[in-house]
């Protein structure tokens, strides 16, 4: 019988899930791509917490410019 094989997650490499739980890292083929992806959700979590949009940010720019002719 033939293995199953799953795509990565992260790298869409086909890979064989691990019997063994702790080198088991479904949907991920390896703990660097879980841990990858981990990363990249935590930063986008961060990214859109803290950072401004373009749009946003052209209107504090706008609101400076006339504060300062406004002076
Ligand atoms: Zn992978």
């Amino acid at each position: 019988m033939p293995e199953k094989k799953y795509k990565c997650a992260l790298c869409h490499k086909e890979y064989v899930r691990s019997a063994d739980p702790k080198t088991d890292f479904f949907p991920f083929c390896s703990e660097r791509c879980r841990l990858m992806d981990l990363g990249s959700w935590l930063k986008e979590e961060y990214v859109t917490s803290r950072a401004l949009s373009e749009e946003e940010q052209a209107a504090l720019a706008l609101r400076e410019e006339e504060g300062e002719q406004d002076g």
